[in-house]
C-alpha cells in the first residue's frame, strides 16, 4: 500500500495505524477526516533533525499553517520544535488560542490590510514576511505608533519555474507574490526597507511553488538568493542573517508519484547554499524552510460512506460518496489525483473502474476519475488517502453541507479534535 501505517485486518477491512477504518466510521460518522498523529510527528522530526544537521542548531522548519489549521495541530508542531508560518489574522488567532508563542510566528500574505498589520504587530509576531512596498509603508508607520521595532524578511521572487501545477507555482517573475529580482525592483524594495526606522531587515524569503519533486529549482533558488544577498551587502551594507527558502516539497498521492527523500533533499540544498556562500563571500545565514503539505498530507485519510454505484451504459461507472468537493475541493480546483480504496472490501480485487462523485449539485464535484477499487455496495466505507493537507483548510459549506469532524489517532486510540458542524452552525451568523 501507499503507506506503512495502512494494513488490512482479518475482516478484510482497511486499518489505519491498527484501527479498523469501518469502526472509526461507525463511531464518529462520515465524512470523517482521520489524522495519524504518529505519522505527523514523524514528518516533523524528519525536518527538524535534517535541518539541525545540515543548517545548524538555530535553523528550523516552520509549519505552513495554511495546509491544515486548527487548534489541535499547534501544540503538536510546537512540541516537535517547529515554528509556524501564518497567512491571516484568523490563523494567528487560532494559533494564539492554542497558546502557540507569537514570537515563533512568521506572518505571510500578499495583501495584508491595515487591520491585519496592526493585529500582527500587537500580537507580537516574530517576523513579518513583507510582500511589497505598500505593506512596508504601513508596517513602518504602525510599528512606530505602537512603539515596536518589527523584525521582517523581504519576500523576493527569484524568476524560476518549477514544474508543478499552474495554480501553485509562485516563483516566476510574473507572480502576485513578492518583488522580482530580475526586473530590478527588488533593489528599491530592499533599500526602502532599510530606510524604515521601525523595521529591522533580518533577511529574505522566497517560495518557488508547491508539490515539487525536482531538486533543480531549490538549488538554483539558493544560489540566486545568496548571489543577490552579496550584491545587496556591497550596495547597502545589509548583512543576511536569515534566509527563508519556503516550502513546497512534494508528497505521494498515488503510486505514480516518486518517493522524495527529505533529508537527502535538505542536504543537497545545504550544499548549494554553502557553495554559494563561499563563492560570493557571504556568511551562512540561519535557514528556515516552510513545509506544509509534506508535514500533514500523508497523515490524513478521509472516510466516506458510499451511496452505491451508478453505471451509465457505454460511458462510465460512478461511485457516490456522502462528501466531496465541500471537504476536498482539490480535484475541482486542480484535477488533483488521489488513491481511493474500498475500506470495507480490501480482500476483494480492485477491478471496478469508477469515478468517485460527491454529493453536490455540480458536475465538477468529483474526488477521482477512472480509479480501480473493489466494487462497492451501498453503505461501504470509501477511503481517500493523502488528504491531510489542503482539505479541511479549504473546506466549504456549499450546498449547506456541514464540515466533517476530524479525529486524531495515535497508538490505537482515537480522539475528536474537530467536531462535526451542525445545522445550527450553518445559520448561526444569519439574522
Ligand atoms: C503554500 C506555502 C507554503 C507551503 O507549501 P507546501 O507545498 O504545503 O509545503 C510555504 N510558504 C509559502 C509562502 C506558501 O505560500
Amino acid at each position: 500500500m501507499l503507506y506503512d501505517n495502512l494494513t488490512v485486518n482479518e475482516k478484510g477491512h482497511l486499518t489505519i495505524s491498527g484501527i479498523d477504518a469501518t469502526e472509526l466510521a461507525a463511531e464518529f460518522g462520515t465524512p470523517l477526516y482521520v489524522m495519524d498523529e504518529d505519522v505527523l510527528r514523524a514528518n516533523c522530526r524528519t525536518y527538524v533533525k535534517a535541518m539541525y544537521e545540515f543548517f545548524g542548531s538555530e535553523s528550523a522548519p516552520l509549519y505552513a499553517s495554511k495546509a491544515l489549521s486548527f487548534k489541535g495541530i499547534y501544540p503538536i508542531v510546537e512540541s516537535e520544535g517547529m515554528c509556524i508560518d501564518v497567512v491571516s489574522p484568523g490563523e494567528i488567532y487560532t494559533a494564539l488560542a492554542a497558546d502557540f508563542p507569537a514570537e515563533k510566528m512568521f506572518f505571510h500574505g500578499s495583501n495584508k490590510t491595515d487591520e491585519d498589520i496592526k493585529y500582527g504587530v500587537l500580537s507580537g509576531i516574530g517576523y513579518f514576511v513583507v510582500d511589497n512596498h505598500n505593506e512596508l509603508e504601513v508596517l513602518d508607520r504602525m510599528a512606530a505608533e505602537l512603539g515596536v521595532k518589527q523584525k521582517v524578511l523581504l519576500r523576493l521572487t527569484v524568476g524560476l519555474d518549477p514544474h508543478t501545477l499552474e495554480a501553485i507555482n509562485t516563483g516566476r517573475v510574473d507572480s502576485q507574490f513578492g518583488v522580482p529580482i530580475d526586473t530590478g525592483q527588488a533593489d528599491d524594495f530592499v533599500k526602502a526597507a532599510l530606510a524604515c526606522e521601525n523595521i529591522s531587515v533580518e533577511g529574505f524569503h522566497s517560495h518557488v511553488g508547491s508539490q515539487i519533486f525536482e531538486s533543480d529549482s531549490f538549488n538554483r533558488q539558493a544560489e540566486i538568493l545568496i548571489e543577490y544577498a552579496a550584491r545587496m551587502k556591497e550596495e547597502t551594507g545589509l548583512e543576511l542573517k536569515v534566509l527563508n527558502i519556503g516550502g513546497g516539497l512534494g508528497v505521494r498521492y498515488t503510486d505514480r508519484d516518486p518517493f522524495l527523500d527529505i533529508p537527502g533533499r535538505i542536504a543537497e540544498i545545504a550544499e548549494h547554499l554553502k557553495g554559494a556562500c563561499d563563492k560570493y563571500d557571504v556568511d551562512m545565514p540561519v535557514v528556515f524552510m516552510e513545509p506544509g503539505r509534506s508535514i500533514v498530507a500523508n497523515a490524513g485519510v478521509t472516510l466516506y460512506t458510499t451511496g452505491g454505484t451508478k453505471e451509465v451504459k457505454g460511458y462510465r461507472n460512478y461511485v457516490t460518496i456522502d462528501g466531496g468537493m465541500t471537504d476536498n475541493p482539490r480535484f475541482a480546483l486542480y484535477k488533483a489525483e488521489y488513491t481511493v480504496l474500498n475500506a470495507s472490501r480490501m480482500n476483494k480485487s480492485a477491478d471496478y473502474e469508477c469515478t468517485v462523485a460527491g454529493r453536490c449539485c455540480e458536475s465538477g464535484d468529483r474526488i477521482a476519475e477512472n480509479v480501480m477499487i473493489a466494487k462497492p455496495e451501498r453503505g461501504d466505507i470509501i477511503a481517500v488517502l493523502t488528504t491531510g493537507a489542503y482539505n479541511y483548510s479549504m473546506a466549504s459549506n456549499y450546498n449547506r453541507i456541514p464540515r466533517p469532524a476530524m479525529v486524531m489517532i495515535s497508538k490505537g486510540q482515537a480522539r475528536t479534535v474537530v467536531k462535526r458542524e451542525s445545522f445550527e452552525d450553518l445559520i448561526k451568523n444569519e439574522l
